[in-house]
């Protein structure tokens, strides 16, 4: 019966390893994108930026939000995403494996959902999948520096593809040549090369490519009501500065 299997072979659960996140960190889920650079060509997503495909992650990585209130900020860029949980969370009892299946697997299949919603005349070829890590920081700066790090390498890529695929699709060059003119620029000759060669000025491409985009919550009156409301918000502005910090300075105090 199910009852004499169930004392017989419960001992298995005994071998599950404790995995609880450490109290009072914050806990920082980051999913990538598994061999998006096969994905983006085979579904010929445009180079460098496709902004349809920006547009599905962040809706995706609202579903997330949507399902989970503890993610109080995340942070996209390319084919990742970073999910913020308020450092007092007791989402799972904070057990690991549990958060970020569960984050990962509400992306990765918000991802399919909402595929045809941003790609109306294209196909999806096979079904995408992401990684997923967890990292803990037990300091307001360590979580800072953390978005920091990801929002400056949001901005070391975005320059050199800006120019890569510049040279290449304005001047015609190839990958190799365009690869060579680039190797070893620092940003200004970059941004030079992209003024002078390709007639861009690197400022004026959209904020959402050169800055990655957060997702916060807002409170909102809902008219006529007067009640109120939380939603989702897609921002495209800096998050190294204090600024940005100081206007969401609910997101650190919870
Ligand atoms: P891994 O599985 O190790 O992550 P990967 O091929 O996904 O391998 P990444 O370093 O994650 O490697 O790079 C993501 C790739 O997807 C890059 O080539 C990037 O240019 C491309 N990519 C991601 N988002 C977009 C987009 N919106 N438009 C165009 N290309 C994109
Ligand atoms: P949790 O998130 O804690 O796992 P849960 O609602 O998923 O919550 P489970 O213990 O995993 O709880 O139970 C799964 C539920 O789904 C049960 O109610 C089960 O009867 C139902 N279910 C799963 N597969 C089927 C199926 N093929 N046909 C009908 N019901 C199903
Ligand atoms: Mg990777
Ligand atoms: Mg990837
Ligand atoms: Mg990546
Ligand atoms: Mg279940």
């Amino acid at each position: 019966s199910i009852a004499m299997a169930k004392s017989k072979y419960e001992y298995v659960r005994t071998f599950e390893l404790e995995d609880k996140c450490l109290q009072n960190c914050w806990i920082v889920v980051r999913l990538d994108g598994r061999s998006f650079h096969r994905f983006t060509s085979a579904h010929k997503f445009e180079k460098p930026n496709d902004k349809r495909a920006l547009e599905l992650m962040n809706r995706s990585a609202a579903a997330v939000m949507e399902e989970f209130r503890d993610v109080s900020l995340a942070y996209g860029q390319s084919d990742e995403y970073s999910f913020i949980l308020r450092k007092n969370t007791d989402l799972y009892n904070r057990r690991q494996s549990k958060i970020m299946s569960a984050i990962n697997s509400t992306f990765s299949a918000s991802y399919v959902y909402y595929w045809n919603t941003y790609f109306e005349d294209k196909k999806l070829l096979y079904p995408p999948s992401f990684d997923a890590r967890i990292v803990l920081y037990p300091s307001d700066q360590n979580l800072r520096d953390y978005l920091s790090w990801r929002q400056a390498d949001t901005h070391i890529n975005n320059l050199y593809n800006t120019a890569f695929w510049g040279l290449i699709l304005t001047k015609g060059l190839s990958n190799n040549e365009a690869e060579k003119i680039l190797c070893g620029t620092v940003s200004s000759e970059k941004n030079e090369i992209l003024f002078k060669e390709c007639d861009t000025n690197y400022n004026n491409e959209l904020p959402m490519y050169r800055k990655g985009t957060v997702l916060v919550r807002k409170l909102v009156n809902i008219p006529p009501s007067k009640s109120k409301k939380h939603i989702i918000c897609p921002l495209h502005v800096d998050i190294i500065g204090d600024s940005f910090w100081e206007e969401y300075d609910e997101i650190l105090s919870l």
